[in-house]
């Protein structure tokens, strides 16, 4: 415990150590505000421990056991081998401890953030207990994120079932894997672990993979998944979960059927971490989707905010980090600033990538927009790389071209994303990309080609009718 002797008052308590928490603890401290930054678990929170950090990091292991398998493809032939990638999951560990290492009480205290260990639950609006001591606020930030829903299935909870708090917790690659869920989390992870030598059943409620993407965003994921030879069973319910050695998961479908494997993952949602805060005594409001805000960042008590996951939907870090920026600038100011509307961007690091932004074309009116897809076919880049399966695709308003939505679906579409995110935050409407000098042949050619198409199709096309 790192407390400071001096009071139990702080200008600003933070209660959890991860993205959204992290950023107003260190950016209060370097304005020289007296902030304690309570965590119940690893600083860092889910990202670096959980979350982006070591599924990212798993992922670049997978990439390089794919690149080994599909040599041949690029004119390279290898003998017959065979190899063995429980290596990737210590290196996923290593990755973790260094960037925890940057967030950890130690680096924190350097910076002048103060730190307890512990569970912080309120005992009044200004108050807070944390194993046995109390400490108090003037200003306090709710940022305690999320965690797994566990589905009611029969059996479930007396099975050592894996989730995203465990799994990268495991010595070695399983044999045979079993995951229930087909969103991001699960896509990411169920593809990894193919490509690192696992036989892997992916079980998943709806029809396809990622239902929040556009549906041929869907379709190339579910095209790379079945080459890549993971076993979907879609459409199917997960009805009941033995353990004895081996999982056995029951599915019907539109059979029954039993699926077997040496480990199970669960990733099918998560939910605000509310537990323990005993948010009545703080008199905070709050539902089971989370503690809502004002446009401040504000709860219904003025001197307490809430920032990421625990506030609602979307999960993601770069959310909570914004969160956390704009409510560290209403708590360093004397006037109060709105939080941004910007539209959020989002990516799955599946191979391809999945990213998109703003709105999807089924959530448009037909008659006001133009839609532009370019496939990867059609780019130079994407031909000499063997990565021809994805696409980029725009939505625009019809004349105007303003951007009202985008997704690309390609190998770096997180980053390629960000030139249509940029044009977007700035207003710019895509026929302006279509004089933006792009160095050739990157892949984001396809995004100059997108916007080439407004002239073709949108203005000549109406003269030609
Ligand atoms: C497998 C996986 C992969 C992901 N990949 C990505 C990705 O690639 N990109 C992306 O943008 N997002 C990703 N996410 C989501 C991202 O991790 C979260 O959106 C982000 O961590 C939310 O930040 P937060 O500050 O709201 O909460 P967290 O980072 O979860 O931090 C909350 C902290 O509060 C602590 N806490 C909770 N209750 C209390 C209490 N009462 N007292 C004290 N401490 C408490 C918790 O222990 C936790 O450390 C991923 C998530 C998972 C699970």
């Amino acid at each position: 415990m790192r407390i400071s002797a001096m009071s139990n008052r702080y200008d600003i308590i933070v209660i959890g150590a991860g993205a959204g928490g992290l950023v107003v603890a260190i950016g209060a401290a370097a304005a020289k505000k007296r902030v304690l930054l309570i965590e119940k678990g690893l600083f860092g929170g889910d990202c670096t421990n959980y979350g982006c950090i070591p599924s990212k990091s798993l992922i670049a292991s997978a990439h390089i056991a794919h690149f080994l398998k599909v040599s041949n493809d690029y004119g390279i032939k290898t003998s017959p081998f065979s190899f063995d990638a429980s290596g990737a999951l210590t290196r996923v560990r290593k990755v973790v401890e260094e960037i925890r290492s940057h967030e950890d009480p130690a680096a924190l205290s350097k910076l002048g953030v103060e730190t307890l260990q512990g569970i912080a639950s309120f005992m009044d609006p200004h108050t807070l207990a944390v194993e046995g001591k109390t400490v108090c606020g003037k200003q306090i930030v709710i940022a305690t994120g999320s965690y797994p829903v566990i589905p009611p299935i029969e059996g479930l909870q007396d099975t050592p079932f894996l989730n995203n708090e465990t799994v990268f917790d495991l010595q070695e690659i399983p044999k045979r894997m079993i995951f229930i869920g087909g969103g991001p989390i699960s896509s990411e992870l169920s593809q990894a672990f193919s490509r690192l030598g696992s036989n892997v059943t992916l079980i998943e409620s709806r029809q396809s993979l990622l239902e929040r993407e556009e549906p041929e965003a869907q379709k190339v994921i579910l095209d790379t998944f079945q080459k890549e030879g993971v076993s979907l069973l879609l459409g199917c319910r997960t009805e009941r979960v033995s353990y004895n050695n081996t999982f056995r998961v029951e599915v019907r479908g539109a059979t029954t059927q039993t699926v077997e494997g040496d480990a199970l993952f669960v990733g099918v949602g998560r939910q605000p971490h509310l537990k323990q805060l005993n948010l009545e005594k703080g008199k905070v409001n709050h539902s089971e989707k989370g503690i809502p805000v004002n446009d401040y960042g504000q709860t219904n008590q003025n001197h307490i905010w809430a920032i990421g996951d625990v506030t609602s939907p979307p999960y993601f870090t770069h959310y909570a980090e914004n969160q956390g920026r704009a409510v560290l600038i209403n708590l360093l100011l004397p006037f109060k600033l709105k939080k941004s509307s910007q539209p959020i961007p989002r990516c799955t690091y599946t191979d391809p990538e999945v990213a998109s932004i703003g709105l999807k074309e089924e959530e448009c009116n037909p008659k006001k927009i133009a839609v532009y897809t370019v496939p990867f076919s059609e780019v130079d880049r994407s031909i000499t790389s063997g990565r021809t399966e994805g696409f980029v695709k725009v939505i625009t308003k019809k004349w105007s071209s303003k951007i009202l939505g985008a997704t690309v679906v390609g190998p770096r579409a997180g980053e390629m994303l960000m030139e249509l995110s940029t044009a977007m935050f700035a207003k710019l409407p895509l026929r302006k990309l279509s004089n933006l000098m792009h160095p050739y042949p990157i892949e984001n050619l396809a995004i100059r080609k997108a916007a080439d198409k407004w002239l073709k199709e949108t203005i000549i096309g109406a003269f030609r009718k």
